[in-house]
Parts: C-alpha cells; structure tokens; sequence
C-alpha cells in the first residue's frame, strides 16, 4: 500500500509551474496518498500537482497552506515519480517540465463530464414514418445498448431531429452517461496469420521475453517487408493475453491508419490513440483510460510514452532509427531511449524495429546489451529490390530537368506494365533557392539564417526554419530589377511539374505534407494511391515511411548526393537509411521491385555500400569511424546552445562558458566552441553552439549541472543542453 499522510501532515508537492523545487502544504480533510493528484494553491491561484513525498518541513510552518483538494484520477504510480525523475536526470530537464509532459490530459481533474445516451423506452410511436422505424430498428439490433444522439442518428442515416423527436414522445429513453468510456476490448485469441519459419522463430522468442516478465530489449530488424509487424503484433498478443498493457509507437501519424487497421483485424478492435491529430475529449478520454487500466494497446507518437499506465509489459518502437523521435524543442529527449529507460524502470519488454537500425542500436545489440532478431527475406514470393546506381555525369539533362533518361524510360516501362512508380526528392516546395538573375541575390528569411522557399502551390516563399511566409515579389528586393527572379534547383513540386510534362497521359500523384490541409487528407491521399488511383507518385520524405503501396515496383531517388553534403558526423548514416528505406517501397508480394539512384559520385563510399547491399560492413565501418573520434554511441555528448536576439551577447557567454571548464574538466571532458549552431539564426535570435564530449564512462549530467550553474543568464538569453544531440 502507498503512503498514507493523515490530515495536516506535511507533504511535498510536485507542480507543473517552473519552480525549482518540491512545495511543503498541508495534508487535506481525509488526508492524502503518495502520488496523488492535488490541486493547491499557489500565491493567487490554484494549480494543479502531485503528492510527490512527504514534506521537508524546512520552512515556516505557520505560513504552510493546505492542499485543496485530491482530484478524482487515479494517483501517479511509483515506477511513473520513477521514470520522471531519472529522464529528468538524464536530459537535465526541470522535474516541473516533466511533469508537464506527464498531464497533458485537458480537464485533468474535473469532474467527469457527461453526455446524453438514448436506449429504447416504453412508449408507442404516435405516427409511424421510415426515418422512425430505421432508429428503433437499429437499437432493436444492437439489442439493449445505448448510443449518443450522434452516432444513432449517423447509424440510421436520419437527422438528430428524427432522434430527438422519439424521445420526446418517449419511444426513446435519454440518460445521462459519463463522456469517458472504456475502449472495446481486444480480442487477443482471435486466430493470426501463418507465420512463416523465420517470423515464429522471431515471435517464438519475443514472447518467451514477455513471459519472464522481466524488462529487455530486442532489435527486431529485417527489411521493408518481411513481416516485422506480423511478429511485433504477436508480441502485443502475448501481452494483451497476460492481462498487460501495450504501447505502439510510430514516427508519423499519416502511418497509424495502416497500422489500427492491421490491429482490428488481428484482434477485433481498434486501439486508442495518441498523437496530434486526436481531439481534446479523445485525450482526456485516453488518458484517464490508461491510467484506469481500460484501454489496452495504445499507438501513438512519442509523447504517448508519458501515459500513465497501469501496467505496462511491452513498448515497441517502429522504424526505431527515425529522427522523429528525437523531441527537438521543450524537452530533448529521444523516445527510443526514454522507452528503453521507462521498461527498465518497469521490468516491461521493448521491441525496436527498423529495416536500418540507428548504429546506437546496432553497437547495443553487437555489445549483446539488446537482443537481436533478424528477419532475412520478404515475406511470400516477393524479393529485396534491385539496385543500380545512374551515373548522372553521362546521361544528357539540360540543367533545368531532374528526371535523367535513364530512369525516364524505366518509369515508362512501368507505365507500359500497368505498374506505379515512385520518384523521391527530400525537398518540400517548387524550388529550395531563387535567384535573381540581374544582381545574384537570393532571397532569404528576415529572421533566420535560411533562405526563402519558393512554394507554387500556395503561391509564396515560405521558411523551413520559422514557417514565416511573404508573398513572391516581382522585382528584386535588392536591385528591384523585374522578371529576372529565378528558381534554382528542384523541389517536389518542380519535379512533380517535370513528371506530368514528361508523362502526360498518366496521373501524376503528389506526396508532400504542404499539399495537404489536414492529416485527414493525407491519409484519403495515402489510401489512394495504395489502391492504385496513381500511376507516378512524386515524393518527399513522408513515403518513405512503411506505408503499403502493392502496385509500386519502380523507386527513382532523384538525388542520392543530396544528405551527403556537409560535415555532419551522421550524414553517412542518415543516406544510408533514407536510401534503403525509399528502395524498401519498391516492389511487393508478387512483383519484382526496382530501385535507381541518381548520382554524381557514384564511387562515394556510402553510395558504394547501399549497392553493394553489405550492411553489416557498412555499420562496421561506420562504427570504427565514430570510436576513432570518440562520438556517440562510443563516447558521450552535450550540445549547448545559447540563443539571444544580441549576437554578441551569446558569443559573450559562449566564450566566457569555454574558458571557465573547471566542473567539465575535472570528470576528463572537454568542451569545443562557441561556434555558430548549424542554423545560426532563428526568428531573430542568434544561435551559438558548444560541444561538450567525454568518455562513455564520464557521468556528464552532472558535471554539465555544475559547470551552467556558475553563470548568471541576462533574461533575453536561453540555453538549452541537448544529452546526445542529432548532429555534431
Ligand atoms: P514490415 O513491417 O517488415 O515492413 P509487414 O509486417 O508490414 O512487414 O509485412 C509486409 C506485408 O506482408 C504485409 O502486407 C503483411 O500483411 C504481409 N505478411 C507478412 N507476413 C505475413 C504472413 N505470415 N502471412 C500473411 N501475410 C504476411
Ligand atoms: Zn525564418
């Protein structure tokens, strides 16, 4: 049993304003338990916080307040005040902020609402029409249960009129019923699907893990389509049957009604949902639901993981390498290893699953710390697709087209097939720079170090770094000269122009987050075109996540050079990712797949190793380069970055921060800087970077703690420290 603390004994309480420390108030009437949600004032207001212990007792009892009152939630679970403070520590983040992160439930506290139902009542209908009859008969069908005006009205395809109507002669009952409902149960035992030899052996193994219930972590890696997700689901059937909860995350909403569909048809009913695009009432509803036990499989984004589950056996992180995951403003935090410490802290099962493990994964699973599961083939008749590089050094392209002859008439062979092909350039927009062609001016971001990209479809410029917009001028801004503003190089709606130039007769699809309004009109996009509503699909980063195109047989990736560039520690290894996984949408069950790589450096080492297919040379290489340098995952890193609208300001602290290392020096770390961050200014504000590297041994938290402590920050000046950065 938790603690107890009786009426006006002192406890310490966690809130989610950004102080500092743990607040003495008072026990309320009825006292309080450890871990319970409590509202309490707060000078003026009230706030909402949690029992996080008992009181220090270091301040003036007299002065001390009483809580308020303990809301109606079910209280924070020890291993939840466990995870939180160890992230805490680990991202060197505010307990404050944390905590945030763990109630975003809106209303959280208030009482639960409620909402009208309608069952059948007793009463006779006075006058007898088809629209009356369709609601009786759909209630008469589903025998006894109760629907709220809403979804009855939507299952007899009347209006809500027509409903109301019958309960006010009384045909209909209304009833009032809390809004917050349980999730329909999963159906664990339903049959699954024949797994092949490879994928049993692969889910024999995860299961017997969930069994043990003790926590470990299992790369399951095997390429773009050999049924990964086949054999993670067991792994959640295994859980569901144990009477334990399951956490699916995803990186991208657009992929989540692929994967609910999977889910109903393996267990005969949809999961709750977590992510962005869910409604306020949904959340709240799934929140209370997880923490009450009732609902069982969540999918969602990242910050599902902050749920307050009630007994968690099995996370599974698919296509755990995608950089998604890292939370990159707030909290820094990756979910990939907040999951591993969150199942550790539980003794639950995490699954990481991913045709082309992050090397942090892969050294893990090569140090024997994760398991490993490797699914070798496709599933059924289908086989890995075939690459070939095209030397765009000999092919004849006047500068202003993309498409090179080469992949031109393979798309036309495709075409000529019935066949759908995909061509995949990682740029949003019409084109990533223009250009003034009097002066050579290129039109930038008033407010970031960025240039304008110019976007036809919605007819302006628009910045990647701050979404700032502007109208596309008519003369120059720097020597007004008229038409001579020009777009330079491709984006995914230059090159969608250059597909339906080239292929006029076909239907040309195009993919990019920008087109679409809404998830909603992604996701119809999506479905489409996995029904075969395109013939050319023009793509961003966004399609090469596993989505399921059966009549895709022909990937182009119009520049493979493209993440090449530029002196970024992982660049190699990010290529090697998107490269495999766009190949990856290529070809399914039953037809072959294609995939050609446009490139000017056809010898580069890392378009030699996605040819050659090799990867473990490639992960081994690429891991003896990074232990060479001492970078993570075979040392330790911190990234500082200090932000102020003054530029000297943060070169100031920056340089004063560099020479006064003594906390960093005495655990052997060094630190490298100031230098301008990647991007050095953002929405006005100017951005310096310092690296801080050690020995994987080194506890850097700490030593980071203390060395920021010394410094006094003006208050136009942030600083964030970023634990294992994404670029260095
Ligand atoms: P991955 O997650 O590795 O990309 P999926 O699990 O999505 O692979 O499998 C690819 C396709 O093959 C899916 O359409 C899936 O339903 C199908 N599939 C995989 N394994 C089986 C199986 N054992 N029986 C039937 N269909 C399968
Ligand atoms: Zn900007």
């Amino acid at each position: 049993m938790e603690q107890h603390f009786d009426q006006g004994q002192l406890v310490g309480v966690l809130t989610t304003q950004p102080l500092d420390r743990v607040l003495d108030y008072k026990a309320p009437e009825g006292g309080c338990h450890i871990g319970a949600f409590v509202e309490v004032p707060l000078g003026p207001r009230k706030v909402v916080g949690v029992v996080w212990g008992p009181g220090k007792g270091d301040y003036d009892i007299a002065k001390i307040r009483s809580v308020i009152r303990v809301l109606d939630v079910p209280p924070m679970r020890e291993e939840m005040q466990l995870f939180l403070s160890r992230a805490a520590d680990y991202t060197l983040t505010p307990m404050s902020a944390m905590l945030r992160l763990a109630t975003r439930a809106p209303g959280l506290g208030e009482p639960p609402s409620m909402r009208k139902i309608y069952r059948l009542g007793e009463a006779e209908v006075t006058r007898m029409t088809d629209t009356r009859a369709r609601v009786l008969e759909v209630l008469r069908d589903y025998g006894g249960l109760a629907f709220t005006l809403r979804e009855l009205a939507e299952m007899a395809d009347v209006t809500t009129s027509v409903v109301k109507g019958l309960a006010k002669m009384g045909a209909l009952r209304e009833e009032d019923a809390p809004r917050d409902t349980a999730y329909p149960l999963l159906d664990p035992s339903l049959p699954s699907k024949a797994l092949t030899e490879d994928q049993l052996a692969g889910a024999s193994q995860l299961i017997e893990g969930i069994q043990s219930e003790a926590y470990s972590t299992t790369l399951l890696r095997g390429v773009t389509g050999s049924g990964k997700t086949e054999v993670y689901i067991e792994a959640v059937a295994a859980c569901l049957r144990q009477g334990r909860q399951a956490l699916v995350l995803l990186p991208e909403i657009a992929l989540t009604s692929e994967f609910l569909t999977r889910v109903e048809a393996r267990f005969g009913a949809k999961p709750a949902e977590w992510h962005s695009g869910v409604t306020m009432t949904e959340r709240r509803r799934c929140w209370r639901m997880v923490a009450q036990g009732d609902a069982q499989l969540v999918v969602g984004a990242r910050s599902a993981l902050f749920l307050p589950y009630r007994n968690l056996g099995l996370i599974v992180v698919d296509e755990e390498h995608d950089t998604s995951y890292k939370q990159e403003d707030g909290v820094l935090y990756n979910a990939r290893d907040m999951a591993v410490l969150r199942a550790s802290i539980l003794g639950a099962c995490v699954i990481l699953a991913s045709a082309t493990p992050s090397l942090e994964t892969w050294a893990n699973a090569e140090a024997g710390k994760y398991k490993r599961i490797d699914l070798t083939s496709r599933f059924g008749a289908a086989v890995m697709p075939t690459l070939t590089a095209v030397d765009m050094r000999s092919e004849d392209l006047p500068s202003t087209r993309w498409i090179s002859p080469s992949l031109q008439q393979a798309v036309e062979a495709r075409l000529a097939k019935g066949e759908q092909s995909l061509l995949f350039i990682n740029r949003r927009g019409y084109a990533p720079i223009t250009l003034c062609r009097a002066c050579g001016h290129q039109i930038g971001c008033d407010d970031c170090d960025a240039r304008m990209v110019e976007h036809r479809f919605l007819k302006r410029l628009v910045c990647h770094q701050c979404g700032e917009t502007k109208p596309m001028p008519s003369v120059c801004p720097a020597c007004e000269a008229e038409d001579k503003l020009a777009p330079v190089g491709p984006g995914v709606e230059r090159l969608s122009e250059e597909a339906t130039a080239l292929f006029p007769e076909v239907r040309v699809a195009t993919l990019s987050s920008d087109l679409f309004g809404s998830a909603r009109a992604l996701k119809a996009q999506i479905e489409a075109i996995g029904q075969g509503e395109a013939d050319v699909i023009i793509g961003t980063q966004l399609v090469a996540k596993g989505h399921n195109f059966p009549k895709l047989t022909l990937v182009g990736v119009i520049d493979a050079d493209l993440g090449l560039q530029g002196s970024d520690l992982r660049a190699a290894e990010r290529t090697y990712q998107l490269m495999q996984q766009v190949a990856g949408r290529a070809g399914r069950a039953d037809t072959a797949g294609q995939a050609m790589l446009q490139t000017y450096q056809p010898e580069h080492p890392v378009i030699r190793a996605i040819m050659g297919g090799d990867d473990e040379g490639f992960w081994r290489a690429e891991a003896a380069e990074r232990q060479a340098a001492g970078v993570p995952p075979y040392g330790r890193m911190a990234g500082i970055v200090l932000s102020s609208p003054n530029v000297q300001e943060v070169f100031d602290l920056g340089g004063d921060m560099a020479r006064r290392d003594g906390p960093l020096r005495a655990v052997g770390a060094q630190v490298y800087g100031p230098a301008p961050a990647p991007i050095a200014r953002i929405r006005g504000r100017h951005r310096v970077r310092l690296l801080v590297k050690a020995e994987k041994t080194v506890p850097i938290q700490a030593a980071l703690a203390k060395w920021v402590a010394q410094f006094r920050l003006p208050n136009t000046l942030r600083l964030s420290i970023d634990i294992d950065p994404q670029s260095f």
